[in-house]
């Protein structure tokens, strides 16, 4: 299949190339993001593959369509960023990479837990400058801690079994309660509980319509004083303004997002030359409790692997006129 693969970065080039060569699949590959102004690269392609900083909408849809593509091959798991009703009315498949490395997310979002707790990328910059002093560094202890998990799907479970090692007791919520967090002693509760009863509430739900701006306000203030709020899903599970306001009043104890609200005007660029517009982000890297990852959790050669293996397996599919497993409905 001809495909048009959109904002590519070196490690796509490098990670799909080498799984080409066991298909007859052919890419060409544009930095550029797919949109109205870039859709008319499409024409005499199948397939485009795009990834979540791409916000696919009804008129890019519409199109693509128009000029013969069949298929939208999402290199991602969350695909709250394509119209999937225009894609239906337009009969155009969507396909996602479900479960790439629940691994690599969950691993992640410990590693934001003990930097921020820890203080390791403060410590670092210090011991570069010879200062060896510890002041401002006090973490806390992980082990005995209460961690909340919102969404015990595939990457929850991932990172309720690293915490569970580190010696952590799970509340857990979601509207499917999972076996394997529950054997491993993980309590199912509402959320209005878990944000009551938790040290460091982590989040890994979907972002729809239900989970959207979750973290705001009211739930901030449900929240078990100062705990750790950790989102490595979606940046708009969280309301950014109220999560600004519950560090501002010391609610929230400490924020670790890979994740962000407006991320796609941010995120997955080097923007260390320009004035940032975005007064939110900019006011969430003064504070001293915060650690910003920019949408990196992903990011192991095992879990590009297998994003680029699948994908590609997505469309030989569509091709053999299979039922494609990984297809994605409204
Ligand atoms: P999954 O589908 O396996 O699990 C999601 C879980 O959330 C499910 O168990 C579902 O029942 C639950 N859920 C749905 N609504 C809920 C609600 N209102 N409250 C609590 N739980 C709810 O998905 P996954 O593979 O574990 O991925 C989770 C999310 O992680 C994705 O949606 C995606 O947004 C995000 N993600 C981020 C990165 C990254 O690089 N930062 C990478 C991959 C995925």
């Amino acid at each position: 299949m001809k495909i048009a693969l959109f904002t590519a970065k070196s490690y796509d080039k490098y990670y799909f190339d080498r799984q080409l060569s066991d298909t007859d699949h052919k890419i060409t590959y544009f930095e550029d993001a797919l949109n109205t102004d870039t859709a008319m690269l499409t024409r005499g392609y199948g397939a485009v593959c795009v990834f979540v900083n791409n916000t696919i909408d009804r008129e890019t849809i519409e199109m693509i369509a128009d000029f013969g593509v069949k298929v939208i091959a999402l290199r991602a798991a969350g695909c709250n960023n394509i119209d999937l009703e225009a894609a239906e009315d337009a009969g155009l498949q969507v396909f996602r990479v479900p479960a790439y490395s629940p691994d690599a997310v969950a691993e992640h979002t410990a590693a934001l837990i003990l930097t921020l707790n820890r203080k390791t990328h403060k410590a670092y910059n210090r011991v570069r400058e010879n200062d060896f002093s510890l002041d401002g560094l006090t973490g806390f202890n992980i082990h005995g801690k209460v961690v909340g998990v919102i969404g015990t799907g595939k990457i929850g479970t991932a990172f309720c079994r690293i915490m569970k090692g580190f010696g952590c007791s799970i509340n857990a919520h979601d509207p499917y309660e999972n076996d394997e967090v529950k054997e491993m002693g993980g309590t199912y509760m509402e959320v209005d509980e878990l944000l009551a009863k938790s040290n460091i509430i982590s989040l890994h739900c979907p972002l729809i319509p239900e989970t959207k701006h979750m973290i705001d306000k009211k739930a901030i203030h449900k929240m078990k004083d100062s705990p750790m709020l950790i989102n490595t899903s979606r940046g708009a599970l969280v309301k950014t303004v109220d999560v600004i306001d519950g560090l501002k009043e010391k609610k929230i104890g400490s924020l670790g997002i890979d994740v962000y609200e407006q991320e796609e005007n941010l995120f997955f660029q080097d923007l260390s030359e320009e004035v940032i517009q975005d007064d939110e982000i900019s006011r969430l890297m003064t504070f001293p409790n915060v650690l910003i990852t920019g949408h990196q959790a992903f990011l192991t050669k095992e879990a590009l692997d297998e994003i680029a293996k699948i994908t590609l397996q997505n469309l030989t599919d569509y091709e053999a006129g299979k039922d494609v497993e990984n297809r994605v409905r409204p």
